[in-house]
C-alpha cells in the first residue's frame, strides 16, 4: 500500500477526553474516529488490526471444533422477556419499537437467542456436544463509555456457547475453550493471567476471566508470584492469620476512651499510638431488608462480593449516614460491634485480633481492649479483600495485586438458560434432559485497545507482528530515480514473499515520515534513500527496539528475504507450542 493513496489521517494532538494510551494513539494514528459517546468508526489501519484479531480468534475456535454462526443484532423482546432479562437489564438495553408497535432491542449478549436456536435444532444426545460461536456487534447503553475502544456502547465481540449432555461433558467443553483462549492471547503477544471470577451472580458454577495486566486496567486482581493461582480481588482468598497477643483470659478489661472528633482509624491510631492492625473496623451495610454490621481489621477492606455471599444475598450496599446513626446512636466513625444488636459478620482476621480498638457506638468515644468471643459475638467468615503480601491459598507463596483489563471470559453456565427456556435433548432412554451450557466471550474491539495498552511507548504504537496492520513500514527518503526504482523493487519483492508493506512515498520531510512511522507502530521499519544506498542498501530498524543505534544497513539483494525471515520469526516466537 502506498501512503500517498492511503487514508491515514495522523494528528499531532489527541482530544482532551482521551486519557488512556490506546485511546490517544488510535486517534492520533488515524486508526479510529469518534462518532458519538462510545461509538467509533474504524479507518483502514484500525480495521486491518480488527480483522487480524478476528482471524486469529476464528482460527483457534475452528481448531477447537466450534462452529461459526451469525445471529441478528436486532432482537424481538420476547426472548429476553422469557428469561426475565428484558426487565433485569434496565437502562443498559437499547430498546426500540417497530412500525407495528412491537418491542425490540439491540443485542447486548446472545444467550437467549442461541438457547432458542439450540432448543429448535438439537434433538437428541447424538447431536451433542455442539459449540456455536459468532463475531457480532453488541450494544450496551453504558452509563460511562470511556477509554475509546476499551468501553464502548457499540462494540464487537466473539461469543461462543457450548451445549453438552451433562456437567462433566460441559466441563470438558469449558476446558477446551479455556485452552483455545490461552493460545489466542499468547498469539496476540499479551501478558495475561487467568483469573477466578465471581460466578454466583449469573448462577453458574465456574467462571474465569482472561485479564491482561496493565496499570491502566480498571479491574483489580490478586495473583500468586509462584503458581498459577489468580483471582479477581473481590473473590481472592488467603489463609487466615494465626492468633497473636494475649488470650481472652489475660486480656485487660475493656476501657472507654474519649476520642473527640476522631472518626477515622488513621486519626485514632495517631491519637493512641496503636497500629491500625489492632483496630476493628465496623461498617454497616444494607442487605435486602436487613442492616448488617461487617467487622474487618483496621488495615483491611470489606469485600462486598464476599459479604453478599456470606449473607446469601445478591448484593450489599453501604448504609447511609442516617441509617448508621439510627442503628448505632452515634455519628459515622464511631460504630462498633460491642452491644450492637443487629446481624454481625466478623472477618476471620478480625476475629483473631486479641486486644482491639473499636468504636463505642457513642459519638466521640472508642473502646480499648476488645476481643471477639469476650466483648462481642458474630458470625465469622472470610469477608475481606486480600492485600499485597498475603499468602497464596494454593501454595503458600506471596500474592501480589495487579490491575488488568478483562479481555476474555469463560463461564460454565449449567442449566440456567436451558431450564428457563425449556431447551432439552432426548437422552438414550428417550427422556428429555436440559442442555448443559457454557458461554465464552472475547472483546474483539476492546482487544485492539488492550493490545496497545501493553504495546506502546512515548513515540507511539508497537504492534505485535500477528496483528500489525502491515509488517513493514518502508520509508522512502527523496525522489531521485534510483531511490524510486529501489523502493519499487523492494516493495514488489516483499509482496511476492507475502510480506505486507506500507510504503511512505509522501512528499514530506524525513523527520515527519520517521515520526509517523514510530507513531503507527509497524514491527519493521525500512528506510531507503540516497544516504542508505550509498551505505550499501536499506536501513532496517525494529520498532520494539527503540533508539537510533539499533538501526543497521541491509544489502538490497536479499533484503526482502531477510525481512520476511524476521517477520516469520516474530510470529513463531509468539505462537504457542503445539504440545500446549
Ligand atoms: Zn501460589
Amino acid at each position: 500500500m502506498r501512503y500517498a493513496r492511503a487514508l491515514i489521517p495522523t494528528l499531532k494532538e489527541a482530544p482532551a477526553e482521551a486519557t488512556s494510551a490506546s485511546h490517544v494513539l488510535l486517534i492520533r494514528g488515524g486508526y479510529a474516529r469518534k462518532v458519538g459517546a462510545g461509538i467509533y468508526s474504524y479507518l483502514p489501519l484500525g480495521l486491518r488490526v480488527l480483522r487480524k484479531i478476528e482471524a486469529i480468534v476464528r482460527e483457534e475456535l475452528d481448531r477447537a471444533g466450534a462452529l461459526e454462526v451469525l445471529l441478528p443484532a436486532l432482537l424481538p423482546a420476547e426472548y429476553f422477556q422469557e428469561t426475565g432479562r428484558w426487565d433485569e437489564y434496565g437502562d443498559v438495553l437499547f430498546r426500540l419499537r417497530d412500525r407495528k408497535g412491537g418491542d425490540y432491542h439491540l443485542g447486548p449478549t446472545h444467550e437467549e437467542l442461541i438457547t432458542d436456536l439450540a432448543r429448535r435444532e438439537i434433538r437428541s444426545y447424538r447431536d451433542l456436544p455442539k459449540n456455536l460461536y459468532q463475531v457480532q456487534t453488541k450494544f450496551r447503553d453504558e452509563p460511562r463509555p470511556r477509554g475509546g475502544l476499551l468501553r464502548g456502547r457499540e462494540f464487537i465481540m466473539k461469543d461462543a456457547y457450548s451445549f453438552d449432555v451433562d456437567e462433566q461433558h460441559a466441563s470438558e467443553s469449558y476446558a477446551a475453550m479455556r485452552a483455545a483462549y490461552e493460545r489466542i492471547f499468547t498469539r496476540f503477544g499479551l501478558k495475561f493471567r487467568i483469573v477466578a471470577a465471581d460466578a454466583g451472580s449469573m448462577g453458574g458454577s465456574r467462571s474465569e476471566e482472561f485479564q491482561v495486566l496493565v496499570q491502566s486496567g480498571e479491574d483489580e486482581l490478586a495473583a500468586c508470584l509462584q503458581c498459577p493461582y489468580a483471582a479477581n480481588l473481590e473473590v481472592a482468598t488467603t489463609p487466615p492469620y494465626p492468633r497473636r497477643g494475649p488470650s481472652l483470659s489475660e486480656l485487660a478489661p475493656r476501657e472507654k476512651l474519649h476520642t473527640p472528633g476522631q472518626g477515622s482509624i488513621a486519626d485514632v491510631a495517631a491519637f493512641t499510638g496503636i497500629a491500625a492492625t489492632s483496630f476493628l473496623k465496623s461498617l454497616l451495610y444494607v442487605a435486602g431488608e436487613q442492616l448488617v454490621m461487617a467487622v474487618v481489621r483496621g488495615d483491611h477492606a470489606v469485600s462486598e462480593v464476599k459479604l453478599a455471599r456470606a449473607l446469601g444475598v445478591s448484593e450489599v450496599k453501604l448504609a447511609s449516614a442516617e441509617q448508621v446513626r439510627a442503628a448505632t446512636n452515634a455519628a459515622v466513625g464511631f460504630a462498633g460491634p460491642v452491644g450492637f444488636t443487629g446481624r454481625l459478620v466478623v472477618d476471620r482476621d478480625a476475629a483473631t485480633v486479641s486486644d482491639g480498638v473499636t468504636g463505642a457506638n457513642e459519638t466521640d468515644y472508642h473502646f480499648l481492649h476488645v476481643a471477639h468471643g469476650r466483648d462481642f459475638e458474630g458470625e465469622v467468615a472470610d469477608v475481606r479483600t486480600v492485600v499485597d503480601g498475603d499468602l497464596c491459598p494454593e501454595c503458600g507463596a506471596t500474592l501480589g495485586t495487579y490491575r488488568g483489563i478483562e479481555a476474555g471470559h469463560v463461564f460454565l453456565l449449567g442449566t440456567r438458560y436451558s431450564e428457563a427456556m425449556s431447551a432439552t435433548y432426548l437422552d438414550e432412554q428417550g427422556a428429555p434432559q436440559p442442555l448443559v451450557m457454557g458461554c465464552y466471550g472475547i472483546g474483539i474491539s476492546r482487544l485492539v485497545a488492550t493490545i496497545l495498552e501493553q504495546h506502546h511507548d512515548a513515540d507511539g504504537m508497537i504492534w505485535p507482528a500477528a496483528v500489525a496492520p502491515y509488517a513493514v513500514h518502508l520509508v522512502q527518503l527523496g525522489r531521485e530515480a534510483d531511490v524510486q526504482q529501489a523502493v519499487l523493487e523492494l516493495e514488489r519483492a516483499l509482496e511476492q514473499l507475502g510480506v505486507e508493506v506500507l510504503v511512505d512515498d509522501r512528499d514530506e520531510r524525513p523527520g515527519v515520515k520517521l515520526k509517523d512511522a514510530d507513531l503507527l507502530g509497524m514491527p519493521v521499519r525500512l528506510t531507503l534513500g540516497k544516504k542508505s544506498l550509498e551505505s550499501g542498501g536499506v536501513e532496517l530498524k525494529l520498532r520494539r527496539e527503540p533508539g537510533k543505534d539499533r538501526t543497521r544497513i541491509v544489502a538490497l539483494s536479499g533484503a526482502a528475504e531477510h525481512v520476511s525471515e524476521l517477520v516469520q520469526r516474530a510470529l513463531r516466537e509468539a505462537s504457542p507450542s503445539e504440545a500446549a
